[in-house]
């Protein structure tokens, strides 16, 4: 059933009180229950920062930049809703102020506003209503849900939150809902929960002329009726549509708590939209289970130089938890920042792994503590799995530890070395500019058969998600396959080399592309299952030995 674009119903979430409330959580959890009645439906994310995307920012700063299909360096929480709805996202679920005044003042020098003076209001409100539109005219969706980055009462969000008071008033209250999502602090002195913030940050919505129809109130202890009510009494909302959002122990509990509290229903009838089906859910319940009550446990080293914000490596640790529940196993990531390991200490720190990881990133710091943490799980044949900088870094291993081109290196790092194995792309060179301008989005990558990495993906043509600028550099490959280390996996139009294994080690793969960025609830992915699964052998003892590598190259 496709929808036309006025049938579409618009669902905004907005936070109050603090930030870091979890609104891509509710926003995803609440899509993921009307998706399960029946409904077409995407999250879209609104940024209030002048970026023009995330992919210019630190990961200390804002986290993990994900990477859609399409290749839009896209907000961390648009990997929350791939992985909650098992739907892809595109370039219109991520819009930031960069992008709206990027398009409206190149419409003015194009002389589009006739000599009129260009405004916040209309013209800025205007690009932010015409974006959070463009995903309801596609026909795909019956429901948007439009997360509103930043806190009420924040300068910079103030355009985003007129856009919506101009929603509401042009396509009428039936159109658009407004959730609110506020925090009730406990004061473990007095032993009550606190509703003055929410009803401060309600007021302050209100003054930017928008009354919000449902309320989330994060809190830690249960919210009694009387707090409900004098909530709802205050805030001008129904009392069902307070709505509990009591801490969760894992992320994914969140959707099956708000079905609890009828969030689900509570909008529907809100925006008078059929209940259709009960939530069908048990693949989610089961998914839940399996996470709370595994049955095996291992230990994984998770290499990086961004380890004191985890958020840096957020698709990474999620795939870790779903490619966990598929093997029934808690995957306890161990993460080690890779400056702190050296040739000296690498044995201490790692010889307890069951496998290791090396994850993805930019830059010269850190590097040598990656190789040799490579040398160690190549030597000691510990199950390995090195993503994007992580398979570079084997790259560069090999050629000095095995292939003995001793100042081997990425270009990136050292642009003099006598063997530059990672070489910059061609079509990189003339690039000046940073922002979007990596080798980005879905490539397609045939796998050879006999391989490793076959026996991973179970056929020939994938496709995966990239985001860099170094590759693998042919003319040394004939040369990395003579000595064990071969292209598994090949670009098939450009010949690059996207996959390396390792021929005479249990587990030893390196991917040019982005693994995590497509793993979810419902579609673990391949490699994080099957990587997971050779430290659960490790662990138990096992040692996969058997699996024979025929065929050596996929380059002619
Ligand atoms: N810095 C490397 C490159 O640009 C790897 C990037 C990454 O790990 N995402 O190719």
């Amino acid at each position: 059933m496709s929808s036309s674009a006025s049938s579409v119903r618009y669902i905004f979430t907005t936070g109050g009180v603090t930030s870091s409330l979890g609104k891509g959580i509710i926003s995803a959890s609440l899509a993921k229950l009307l998706q399960a009645r029946g409904y077409r439906v995407t999250i879209q994310k609104l940024d209030p920062y002048i970026n023009v995307d995330p992919g210019t920012l630190n990961p200390y700063e804002h986290g993990e930049c994900y990477v859609t299909n399409d290749g839009t360096e896209s907000d961390l929480d648009l990997g929350h809703y791939e992985r909650f709805l098992n739907v892809p996202t595109s370039i219109a679920n991520n819009v930031t102020t960069g992008k709206i005044y990027q398009t409206v003042i190149n419409r003015e020098r194009e002389g589009a506003y006739l000599g009129k003076t260009v405004q916040v209001i209309p013209h800025i409100t205007d690009e932010i209503k015409r974006r959070i539109q463009l995903l309801g005219e596609t026909g795909e969706f019956d429901i948007i849900i439009t997360e509103i980055g930043g806190t009420v009462g924040d300068i910079e969000s103030l355009p985003y939150i007129e856009a919506v008071r101009q929603m509401i008033w042009e396509m009428g209250s039936t159109n658009v809902a407004v959730i609110h999502l506020t925090l009730l602090p406990y004061l473990s002195t007095t032993g009550e929960l606190k509703t003055k913030p929410t009803q401060h940050s309600v007021k302050a919505l209100l003054e930017y002329g928008v009354q919000p129809d449902i309320l989330v109130c994060r809190t830690e202890k249960p919210v009694s009726n009387d707090i409900r009510r004098k909530i709802a009494l205050f805030c001008n909302v129904n009392i069902n549509a307070v709505i509990e959002s009591i801490d969760a122990s894992t992320i994914y509990e969140v959707p099956l708590l708000m079905l609890k509290e009828q969030l689900d229903k509570v909008v529907l009838n809100r925006l008078k939209l059929p209940l259709r089906q009960e939530p069908d859910m048990a693949a989610w319940k089961d998914f839940l289970g399996k996470l709370k009550n595994p049955i095996h446990e291992v230990r994984i080293g998770l290499i990086g130089k961004y380890i004191e914000l985890k958020d840096a490596y957020k698709s990474i640790n999620e795939a870790f938890i779903h490619a966990g529940v598929s093997n029934e196993c808690q995957v306890k990531l161990e993460w080690i920042h890779s400056e702190k390991l050296d040739h000296d200490n690498v044995k201490n720190q790692l010889g307890h792994l069951h496998a290791i990881l090396v994850a993805p990133g930019f830059g010269e710091r850190g590097i040598e503590g990656k190789i040799n943490a490579i040398q160690y799980a190549r030597e000691k044949k510990i199950p390995f799995l090195g993503i994007c900088l992580g398979m570079q870094c084997a790259v560069v291993e090999f050629a000095r530890n095995v292939l003995g081109m001793k100042d081997a290196h990425s270009t990136e790092m050292n642009p003099e070395t006598s063997f530059p194995v990672i070489n910059m792309m061609e079509e990189q060179k003339l690039i000046t500019n940073k922002g979007g301008t990596m080798r980005l989005g879905e490539y397609t990558c045939s796998v050879a058969k006999g391989t490793r990495a076959y026996q991973v993906y179970g056929k020939s043509k994938i496709t995966e998600r990239h985001r860099h600028r170094y590759e693998f550099n042919n003319d040394y490959l004939q040369k990395f396959e003579a000595d064990g280390m071969i292209a598994s996996g090949i670009n098939p139009d450009s010949s690059l080399v996207e996959i390396i294994e390792l021929k005479n080690h249990p587990w030893f793969v390196g991917v040019q592309f982005h693994p995590e960025y497509k793993s979810t609830v419902l579609n673990p992915h391949p490699l994080f299952v099957k990587f997971v699964k050779a430290a659960l052998d490790r662990s138990h003892g096992h040692i996969d030995n058997k699996q024979e590598i025929k065929s050596t190259s996929l380059v002619d």
